[in-house]
Protein backbone atom coordinates (compact mmCIF):
# COMPACT_ATOMS: atom_id res chain seq x y z
CA UNK A 1 0.00 0.00 0.00
CA UNK A 2 1.32 3.30 -1.17
CA UNK A 3 1.09 5.86 1.76
CA UNK A 4 1.70 9.34 2.64
CA UNK A 5 5.55 10.05 3.82
CA UNK A 6 4.49 12.29 6.64
CA UNK A 7 1.59 9.58 7.80
CA UNK A 8 4.42 7.04 7.91
CA UNK A 9 6.44 9.69 9.87
CA UNK A 10 4.19 10.43 12.45
CA UNK A 11 3.91 6.48 12.61
CA UNK A 12 7.61 6.40 13.32
CA UNK A 13 7.50 8.87 16.11
CA UNK A 14 4.48 7.13 17.58
CA UNK A 15 5.39 3.42 17.41
CA UNK A 16 9.50 3.30 16.78
CA UNK A 17 10.49 0.23 16.27
CA UNK A 18 7.01 -1.08 15.88
CA UNK A 19 6.64 0.97 12.83
CA UNK A 20 7.71 -2.58 10.51
CA UNK A 21 5.09 -4.91 12.19
CA UNK A 22 2.18 -2.09 11.57
CA UNK A 23 3.54 -1.79 8.03
CA UNK A 24 3.10 -5.08 7.71
CA UNK A 25 -0.08 -5.10 8.67
CA UNK A 26 -1.69 -2.50 6.73
CA UNK A 27 -0.38 -5.10 3.83
CA UNK A 28 -1.81 -8.03 5.27
CA UNK A 29 -5.92 -8.92 4.68
CA UNK A 30 -8.34 -7.18 7.17
CA UNK A 31 -10.71 -9.74 9.56
CA UNK A 32 -13.65 -10.21 8.73
CA UNK A 33 -15.91 -9.98 12.07
CA UNK A 34 -19.27 -9.13 12.24
CA UNK A 35 -22.12 -8.98 15.81
CA UNK A 36 -24.98 -11.08 16.34
CA UNK A 37 -28.17 -9.36 16.71
CA UNK A 38 -29.37 -11.31 20.29
CA UNK A 39 -33.09 -11.02 19.57
CA UNK A 40 -32.65 -12.78 15.89
CA UNK A 41 -30.61 -15.53 17.40
CA UNK A 42 -30.62 -16.64 20.82
CA UNK A 43 -27.32 -18.98 21.09
CA UNK A 44 -25.17 -18.15 18.71
CA UNK A 45 -22.37 -20.49 17.71
CA UNK A 46 -19.39 -18.71 18.23
CA UNK A 47 -16.00 -20.65 17.58
CA UNK A 48 -13.56 -17.21 17.22
CA UNK A 49 -15.18 -14.86 19.30
CA UNK A 50 -14.11 -11.12 19.70
CA UNK A 51 -12.19 -11.04 23.06
CA UNK A 52 -14.27 -7.36 24.14
CA UNK A 53 -17.68 -8.48 22.74
CA UNK A 54 -19.54 -11.83 23.47
CA UNK A 55 -21.70 -11.16 20.57
CA UNK A 56 -18.90 -10.64 18.06
CA UNK A 57 -17.44 -13.21 15.88
CA UNK A 58 -14.38 -13.22 13.29
CA UNK A 59 -15.15 -15.67 10.01
CA UNK A 60 -12.51 -17.32 8.12
CA UNK A 61 -13.35 -15.84 4.81
CA UNK A 62 -15.80 -13.05 3.21
CA UNK A 63 -18.86 -14.65 2.20
CA UNK A 64 -20.98 -12.78 -0.49
CA UNK A 65 -23.71 -11.33 2.34
CA UNK A 66 -25.68 -10.02 -0.40
CA UNK A 67 -26.77 -13.67 -0.65
CA UNK A 68 -27.17 -14.63 2.37
CA UNK A 69 -31.30 -13.82 3.27
CA UNK A 70 -30.32 -13.83 7.34
CA UNK A 71 -28.01 -10.52 6.19
CA UNK A 72 -31.44 -9.35 5.18
CA UNK A 73 -32.93 -10.34 8.31
CA UNK A 74 -30.96 -8.82 10.50
CA UNK A 75 -29.52 -11.16 12.27
CA UNK A 76 -26.44 -9.73 12.25
CA UNK A 77 -24.08 -6.35 11.29
CA UNK A 78 -20.80 -6.20 8.98
CA UNK A 79 -18.44 -4.64 11.67
CA UNK A 80 -15.03 -4.42 12.41
CA UNK A 81 -13.90 -6.17 15.37
CA UNK A 82 -12.16 -2.98 17.45
CA UNK A 83 -15.20 -1.08 16.87
CA UNK A 84 -16.89 -3.41 18.76
CA UNK A 85 -15.03 -2.41 22.33
CA UNK A 86 -17.58 0.21 22.31
CA UNK A 87 -19.75 -2.31 23.65
CA UNK A 88 -17.17 -3.17 26.99
CA UNK A 89 -17.21 0.63 27.45
CA UNK A 90 -20.61 1.05 27.60
CA UNK A 91 -20.76 -2.04 29.96
CA UNK A 92 -18.68 -0.33 32.20
CA UNK A 93 -19.56 3.37 32.40
CA UNK A 94 -23.53 3.07 32.48
CA UNK A 95 -26.31 1.53 34.30
CA UNK A 96 -27.38 -1.18 32.02
CA UNK A 97 -30.26 -2.19 34.38
CA UNK A 98 -32.27 0.87 34.04
CA UNK A 99 -34.26 2.48 30.91
CA UNK A 100 -31.47 5.31 29.35
CA UNK A 101 -31.84 8.70 27.30
CA UNK A 102 -29.46 7.44 24.56
CA UNK A 103 -27.61 9.62 21.71
CA UNK A 104 -25.52 8.62 18.82
CA UNK A 105 -25.04 11.90 17.39
CA UNK A 106 -22.81 10.85 13.94
CA UNK A 107 -24.79 7.34 13.63
CA UNK A 108 -24.59 6.22 10.08
CA UNK A 109 -23.93 3.40 8.69
CA UNK A 110 -25.55 2.27 11.95
CA UNK A 111 -23.07 0.01 13.32
CA UNK A 112 -22.61 1.14 16.48
CA UNK A 113 -26.46 2.01 17.19
CA UNK A 114 -26.83 -1.60 16.50
CA UNK A 115 -24.42 -2.53 19.77
CA UNK A 116 -26.06 0.41 21.39
CA UNK A 117 -30.00 -0.75 21.07
CA UNK A 118 -28.83 -4.18 21.93
CA UNK A 119 -26.51 -3.13 25.06
CA UNK A 120 -28.68 -1.09 26.68
CA UNK A 121 -32.09 -1.81 28.44
CA UNK A 122 -34.76 -2.56 26.47
CA UNK A 123 -37.18 0.48 27.18
CA UNK A 124 -34.18 2.61 26.35
CA UNK A 125 -34.83 5.64 24.29
CA UNK A 126 -32.32 5.34 21.88
CA UNK A 127 -31.67 8.16 19.40
CA UNK A 128 -30.05 7.47 16.35
CA UNK A 129 -28.81 10.81 14.51
CA UNK A 130 -27.18 11.52 10.63
CA UNK A 131 -26.45 14.82 9.68
CA UNK A 132 -26.02 13.33 5.96
CA UNK A 133 -29.31 12.75 4.22
CA UNK A 134 -28.64 9.97 2.12
CA UNK A 135 -26.38 8.52 5.04
CA UNK A 136 -29.68 8.65 6.92
CA UNK A 137 -31.49 6.79 4.80
CA UNK A 138 -29.10 3.97 5.10
CA UNK A 139 -28.61 3.98 8.49
CA UNK A 140 -33.08 4.25 9.19
CA UNK A 141 -32.75 0.79 6.64
CA UNK A 142 -30.10 -0.80 8.86
CA UNK A 143 -31.97 0.25 11.94
CA UNK A 144 -35.36 -1.57 10.47
CA UNK A 145 -33.47 -4.58 10.00
CA UNK A 146 -31.94 -4.48 13.80
CA UNK A 147 -36.02 -4.49 14.07
CA UNK A 148 -35.77 -3.07 18.26
CA UNK A 149 -38.50 -0.36 18.63
CA UNK A 150 -36.75 1.44 21.28
CA UNK A 151 -34.89 3.08 18.49
CA UNK A 152 -35.24 6.89 16.83
CA UNK A 153 -34.02 8.65 13.77
CA UNK A 154 -33.34 11.75 13.15
CA UNK A 155 -31.28 14.01 10.66
CA UNK A 156 -29.49 16.75 11.96
CA UNK A 157 -26.51 18.95 12.70
CA UNK A 158 -24.98 18.84 16.10
CA UNK A 159 -25.99 22.66 16.87
CA UNK A 160 -29.61 21.85 16.79
CA UNK A 161 -30.12 19.94 19.51
CA UNK A 162 -29.48 23.10 21.91
CA UNK A 163 -32.79 22.82 23.21
CA UNK A 164 -32.36 19.05 24.82
CA UNK A 165 -29.97 20.54 27.23
CA UNK A 166 -28.84 18.29 30.24
CA UNK A 167 -31.67 15.47 28.45
CA UNK A 168 -29.38 12.71 27.91
CA UNK A 169 -27.69 9.98 30.04
CA UNK A 170 -25.39 8.61 27.33
CA UNK A 171 -24.12 10.53 24.42
CA UNK A 172 -21.96 8.34 21.49
CA UNK A 173 -19.99 10.57 19.11
CA UNK A 174 -18.19 8.04 16.98
CA UNK A 175 -16.45 11.23 15.22
CA UNK A 176 -16.36 12.04 11.09
CA UNK A 177 -12.62 12.08 10.78
CA UNK A 178 -9.00 11.29 8.61
CA UNK A 179 -10.02 7.69 8.74
CA UNK A 180 -6.14 6.41 9.51
CA UNK A 181 -7.38 3.25 10.79
CA UNK A 182 -9.15 2.57 7.61
CA UNK A 183 -6.49 2.86 5.24
CA UNK A 184 -6.33 -1.23 5.17
CA UNK A 185 -9.99 -1.68 4.34
CA UNK A 186 -10.60 1.30 2.40
CA UNK A 187 -7.28 2.38 1.09
CA UNK A 188 -9.31 4.78 -1.07
CA UNK A 189 -9.24 6.84 2.50
CA UNK A 190 -5.16 7.27 1.86
CA UNK A 191 -6.05 9.90 -0.98
CA UNK A 192 -7.90 12.39 1.24
CA UNK A 193 -4.90 11.83 4.03
CA UNK A 194 -2.56 15.38 4.73
CA UNK A 195 -2.03 17.24 7.37
CA UNK A 196 -4.58 19.65 6.55
CA UNK A 197 -7.15 17.04 6.39
CA UNK A 198 -5.86 15.95 9.91
CA UNK A 199 -6.22 19.97 11.43
CA UNK A 200 -9.85 20.19 9.62
CA UNK A 201 -10.92 17.41 10.89
CA UNK A 202 -9.91 18.01 14.37
CA UNK A 203 -11.42 21.25 14.70
CA UNK A 204 -14.75 19.86 13.13
CA UNK A 205 -14.70 17.38 15.89
CA UNK A 206 -14.37 20.26 18.53
CA UNK A 207 -17.07 22.29 16.91
CA UNK A 208 -19.89 19.15 17.31
CA UNK A 209 -18.41 18.07 21.07
CA UNK A 210 -18.68 21.97 21.82
CA UNK A 211 -22.61 21.47 20.98
CA UNK A 212 -22.68 17.79 22.86
CA UNK A 213 -21.71 18.39 26.18
CA UNK A 214 -24.36 20.56 26.74
CA UNK A 215 -26.90 17.93 25.71
CA UNK A 216 -25.35 15.14 28.90
CA UNK A 217 -26.99 14.95 32.04
CA UNK A 218 -24.94 15.83 35.17
CA UNK A 219 -23.24 12.37 35.75
CA UNK A 220 -24.37 11.17 32.50
CA UNK A 221 -21.62 9.61 30.47
CA UNK A 222 -19.97 10.72 26.98
CA UNK A 223 -18.30 7.91 24.50
CA UNK A 224 -15.74 10.37 21.84
CA UNK A 225 -14.37 8.11 19.40
CA UNK A 226 -12.85 8.16 16.02
CA UNK A 227 -10.78 5.51 13.54
CA UNK A 228 -7.85 7.38 13.40
CA UNK A 229 -4.26 7.18 15.11
CA UNK A 230 -3.11 10.93 15.00
CA UNK A 231 -3.09 12.97 18.20
CA UNK A 232 -5.22 16.45 17.40
CA UNK A 233 -7.88 14.15 16.49
CA UNK A 234 -7.59 11.92 19.59
CA UNK A 235 -6.03 12.53 22.63
CA UNK A 236 -5.71 16.16 21.85
CA UNK A 237 -9.48 16.47 21.48
CA UNK A 238 -9.67 14.15 24.75
CA UNK A 239 -7.16 16.85 27.05
CA UNK A 240 -9.22 19.47 25.48
CA UNK A 241 -12.52 17.87 26.41
CA UNK A 242 -11.10 17.94 29.67
CA UNK A 243 -9.97 21.31 30.11
CA UNK A 244 -12.81 22.74 28.69
CA UNK A 245 -15.97 21.25 30.03
CA UNK A 246 -16.90 19.75 33.45
CA UNK A 247 -15.80 15.95 32.20
CA UNK A 248 -13.98 13.50 34.16
CA UNK A 249 -11.99 11.10 32.04
CA UNK A 250 -13.54 7.43 32.86
CA UNK A 251 -10.42 4.93 33.18
CA UNK A 252 -11.80 1.16 32.08
CA UNK A 253 -10.76 -2.03 33.02
CA UNK A 254 -9.06 -3.97 29.85
CA UNK A 255 -7.71 -6.84 30.44
CA UNK A 256 -3.67 -6.83 29.25
CA UNK A 257 -4.30 -10.42 26.45
CA UNK A 258 -6.36 -7.56 24.68
CA UNK A 259 -3.22 -5.88 23.40
CA UNK A 260 -4.98 -2.23 23.59
CA UNK A 261 -2.60 0.24 24.20
CA UNK A 262 -3.45 2.73 27.32
CA UNK A 263 -2.86 6.68 26.17
CA UNK A 264 -2.60 9.82 28.44
CA UNK A 265 -6.44 9.58 27.86
CA UNK A 266 -8.42 6.54 26.00
CA UNK A 267 -7.91 4.07 24.30
CA UNK A 268 -6.04 2.87 20.79
CA UNK A 269 -5.82 0.04 18.86
CA UNK A 270 -3.32 -0.84 16.23
CA UNK A 271 -3.71 -3.92 13.83
CA UNK A 272 -0.71 -5.02 13.90
CA UNK A 273 -1.46 -5.55 17.77
CA UNK A 274 -5.50 -6.39 17.63
CA UNK A 275 -7.46 -8.81 15.31
CA UNK A 276 -8.87 -5.40 13.90
CA UNK A 277 -8.54 -1.59 12.03
CA UNK A 278 -7.26 1.14 13.91
CA UNK A 279 -9.63 2.82 16.49
CA UNK A 280 -10.06 5.29 19.47
CA UNK A 281 -12.34 5.76 22.47
CA UNK A 282 -12.34 7.84 25.38
CA UNK A 283 -14.96 8.07 27.73
CA UNK A 284 -15.93 10.83 30.33
CA UNK A 285 -18.49 11.08 33.35
CA UNK A 286 -20.70 14.81 33.82
CA UNK A 287 -19.51 16.13 37.14
CA UNK A 288 -21.96 19.26 37.13
CA UNK A 289 -24.55 21.28 34.88
CA UNK A 290 -28.06 21.58 34.65
CA UNK A 291 -30.12 19.19 34.35
CA UNK A 292 -32.51 18.48 31.34
CA UNK A 293 -36.91 18.61 33.29
CA UNK A 294 -39.09 16.22 31.03
CA UNK A 295 -42.72 16.92 30.98
CA UNK A 296 -44.60 13.94 32.43
CA UNK A 297 -48.29 12.73 32.11
CA UNK A 298 -48.93 13.13 28.57
CA UNK A 299 -51.80 11.47 27.85
CA UNK A 300 -51.30 8.42 25.37
CA UNK A 301 -55.18 9.01 24.45
CA UNK A 302 -54.08 12.23 22.73
CA UNK A 303 -52.10 10.89 20.05
CA UNK A 304 -53.44 7.53 19.92
CA UNK A 305 -55.18 5.93 16.97
CA UNK A 306 -58.93 6.00 17.56
CA UNK A 307 -61.12 2.56 19.28
CA UNK A 308 -61.96 1.15 15.87
CA UNK A 309 -58.22 2.11 14.24
CA UNK A 310 -56.96 -0.19 16.76
CA UNK A 311 -58.99 -2.94 16.36
CA UNK A 312 -57.64 -3.08 12.62
CA UNK A 313 -53.99 -2.83 13.46
CA UNK A 314 -53.96 -4.61 16.84
CA UNK A 315 -54.08 -7.92 15.26
CA UNK A 316 -50.97 -7.06 13.39
CA UNK A 317 -48.70 -6.55 16.62
CA UNK A 318 -47.32 -8.18 19.40
CA UNK A 319 -48.14 -6.85 22.66
CA UNK A 320 -50.45 -3.43 21.16
CA UNK A 321 -51.08 -2.26 24.60
CA UNK A 322 -47.64 -1.81 25.09
CA UNK A 323 -47.51 1.05 22.23
CA UNK A 324 -49.08 4.06 20.82
CA UNK A 325 -49.51 4.26 17.23
CA UNK A 326 -49.04 7.99 15.93
CA UNK A 327 -50.85 8.34 12.62
CA UNK A 328 -49.67 10.94 10.12
CA UNK A 329 -51.77 12.51 7.04
CA UNK A 330 -51.17 10.10 4.64
CA UNK A 331 -52.51 7.29 6.91
CA UNK A 332 -48.67 5.97 8.08
CA UNK A 333 -48.64 4.64 11.32
CA UNK A 334 -45.23 4.69 13.68
CA UNK A 335 -45.30 2.46 16.80
CA UNK A 336 -43.91 4.21 19.23
CA UNK A 337 -43.50 2.42 23.32
CA UNK A 338 -45.48 4.01 25.42
CA UNK A 339 -42.45 4.53 27.89
CA UNK A 340 -41.33 6.27 25.37
CA UNK A 341 -43.89 9.30 24.96
CA UNK A 342 -42.79 12.07 26.75
CA UNK A 343 -39.33 11.77 26.03
CA UNK A 344 -40.71 11.76 22.08
CA UNK A 345 -43.05 14.87 22.87
CA UNK A 346 -40.08 16.61 23.67
CA UNK A 347 -37.71 15.08 21.28
CA UNK A 348 -40.07 16.15 18.43
CA UNK A 349 -40.67 20.06 19.80
CA UNK A 350 -36.85 20.53 19.30
CA UNK A 351 -36.02 18.27 16.01
CA UNK A 352 -37.84 18.83 12.63
CA UNK A 353 -36.27 15.90 10.78
CA UNK A 354 -37.41 13.14 13.02
CA UNK A 355 -38.61 9.73 13.24
CA UNK A 356 -39.84 8.15 15.93
CA UNK A 357 -40.35 4.63 16.63
CA UNK A 358 -40.84 1.93 13.87
CA UNK A 359 -42.91 2.28 10.41
CA UNK A 360 -45.45 -0.21 10.73
CA UNK A 361 -47.54 0.24 8.20
CA UNK A 362 -50.69 2.50 6.35
CA UNK A 363 -54.12 2.72 7.11
CA UNK A 364 -56.39 3.41 4.21
CA UNK A 365 -59.90 3.65 5.04
CA UNK A 366 -60.29 0.14 6.97
CA UNK A 367 -57.33 -1.23 5.50
CA UNK A 368 -53.85 -1.71 6.61
CA UNK A 369 -51.14 -2.32 4.65
CA UNK A 370 -48.15 -3.75 6.59
CA UNK A 371 -44.92 -1.84 6.33
CA UNK A 372 -42.07 -3.86 5.09
CA UNK A 373 -40.12 -2.46 8.24
CA UNK A 374 -43.32 -4.03 10.46
CA UNK A 375 -41.96 -7.59 9.06
CA UNK A 376 -38.66 -6.80 10.34
CA UNK A 377 -39.35 -6.13 13.68
CA UNK A 378 -39.83 -7.50 16.82
CA UNK A 379 -43.46 -6.19 17.27
CA UNK A 380 -45.02 -8.11 14.65
CA UNK A 381 -47.18 -10.67 15.77
CA UNK A 382 -46.53 -14.40 15.67
CA UNK A 383 -49.89 -14.95 14.86
CA UNK A 384 -49.35 -13.86 11.06
CA UNK A 385 -49.83 -16.60 8.73
CA UNK A 386 -45.99 -17.42 7.63
CA UNK A 387 -44.45 -18.96 4.35
CA UNK A 388 -41.09 -20.70 4.96
CA UNK A 389 -38.85 -20.21 1.76
CA UNK A 390 -35.82 -22.27 0.87
CA UNK A 391 -32.52 -20.18 0.05
CA UNK A 392 -33.02 -19.82 -3.88
CA UNK A 393 -36.63 -18.65 -3.31
CA UNK A 394 -35.12 -15.90 -0.46
CA UNK A 395 -33.14 -14.76 -3.22
CA UNK A 396 -35.72 -14.15 -5.75
CA UNK A 397 -37.77 -12.64 -3.37
CA UNK A 398 -35.44 -10.47 -2.24
CA UNK A 399 -34.52 -9.59 -6.01
CA UNK A 400 -38.47 -8.54 -6.04
CA UNK A 401 -38.60 -11.69 -8.71
CA UNK A 402 -42.83 -12.19 -9.33
CA UNK A 403 -44.02 -14.62 -8.28
CA UNK A 404 -41.96 -16.59 -6.14
CA UNK A 405 -44.37 -18.86 -5.12
CA UNK A 406 -47.54 -20.03 -7.08
CA UNK A 407 -50.92 -21.16 -5.46
CA UNK A 408 -50.64 -19.38 -1.97
CA UNK A 409 -53.90 -18.71 0.01
CA UNK A 410 -55.51 -15.00 -0.22
CA UNK A 411 -54.37 -12.42 1.56
CA UNK A 412 -50.68 -10.98 3.32
CA UNK A 413 -48.61 -13.43 4.19
CA UNK A 414 -45.06 -12.95 5.79
CA UNK A 415 -42.09 -14.81 4.30
CA UNK A 416 -39.62 -16.20 6.28
CA UNK A 417 -36.13 -17.79 6.16
CA UNK A 418 -34.59 -20.36 8.44
CA UNK A 419 -37.41 -18.89 10.60
CA UNK A 420 -36.20 -15.28 10.28
CA UNK A 421 -38.89 -12.74 8.51
CA UNK A 422 -38.01 -11.50 5.37
CA UNK A 423 -41.07 -9.32 4.43
CA UNK A 424 -44.46 -9.50 2.76
CA UNK A 425 -46.20 -11.33 0.28
CA UNK A 426 -49.83 -11.12 -1.16
CA UNK A 427 -51.57 -14.21 -2.74
CA UNK A 428 -54.62 -12.46 -4.97
CA UNK A 429 -57.19 -14.35 -7.02
CA UNK A 430 -54.58 -14.83 -10.07
CA UNK A 431 -51.40 -14.20 -9.02
CA UNK A 432 -48.91 -13.42 -5.92
CA UNK A 433 -47.23 -9.99 -5.40
CA UNK A 434 -44.10 -9.22 -3.86
CA UNK A 435 -44.03 -6.74 -1.57
CA UNK A 436 -40.23 -6.09 -0.93
CA UNK A 437 -39.49 -2.84 -1.18
CA UNK A 438 -37.38 -1.74 -4.45
CA UNK A 439 -35.03 0.20 -2.95
CA UNK A 440 -33.81 -2.51 -1.29
CA UNK A 441 -33.80 -5.22 -3.15
CA UNK A 442 -30.77 -7.38 -4.23
CA UNK A 443 -29.45 -6.25 -8.05
CA UNK A 444 -26.72 -8.95 -7.67
CA UNK A 445 -26.79 -11.67 -10.17
CA UNK A 446 -27.56 -14.96 -7.99
CA UNK A 447 -26.16 -17.97 -10.21
N1 LIG B 1 -21.14 5.47 14.06
C1 LIG B 1 -21.17 4.96 12.69
C2 LIG B 1 -21.17 3.45 12.73
O1 LIG B 1 -20.63 2.86 13.68
O2 LIG B 1 -21.73 2.84 11.80
C3 LIG B 1 -20.04 5.55 11.87
C4 LIG B 1 -19.99 7.04 11.93
S1 LIG B 1 -18.80 7.75 10.90
C5 LIG B 1 -17.34 7.47 11.71
C6 LIG B 1 -19.09 9.44 11.16
C7 LIG B 1 -20.41 9.96 10.69
O3 LIG B 1 -20.46 11.36 10.98
C8 LIG B 1 -20.66 9.84 9.21
O4 LIG B 1 -21.86 9.17 9.00
C9 LIG B 1 -20.76 11.27 8.72
O5 LIG B 1 -21.70 11.42 7.71
C10 LIG B 1 -21.18 12.01 9.96
N2 LIG B 1 -20.85 13.45 9.90
C11 LIG B 1 -20.20 14.12 8.94
N3 LIG B 1 -20.12 15.43 9.24
C12 LIG B 1 -20.73 15.59 10.42
C13 LIG B 1 -21.02 16.69 11.23
N4 LIG B 1 -20.61 17.90 10.90
N5 LIG B 1 -21.72 16.48 12.35
C14 LIG B 1 -22.11 15.24 12.70
N6 LIG B 1 -21.86 14.15 11.96
C15 LIG B 1 -21.19 14.32 10.84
Amino acid sequence: MQLPESFIKQMQIRLGDQLPEFLAALDSPAPISLHYNPLKISKPEISDGVKWYSNGVYLKERPVFTLDPLFHAGQYYVQEASSMFLAEAVRQTVDLSTPLRVLDLAAAPGGKSTLLASLTHPESFVLCNEVIKSRYRILDYNLSKWGMPNTHISNHDSKDFKSLEGFFDLILLDAPCSGEGLFRKDPGAVDHWDNEHVKFCSLRQRRILDNTVNLLRPGGTLIYSTCTYNSPENENNAQWLQETFPLEKIQLDISPDWDIEQRAIGYQFYPHKVKGEGFYLASFKKTSGREGKIKTGNAAKKFDLSAREKTIVAPWIKNPENLIFLQNKSGQIRALLKSHLDIHLQVAKSLSRYEPGTFIGTLKRDNFIPSPQLALSLLVSDEISQISLTLEQSLRYLKKEDPVLENIPEGWAMVTYEGLALGWLKGLKNRVNNYYPKEWRIRMKID
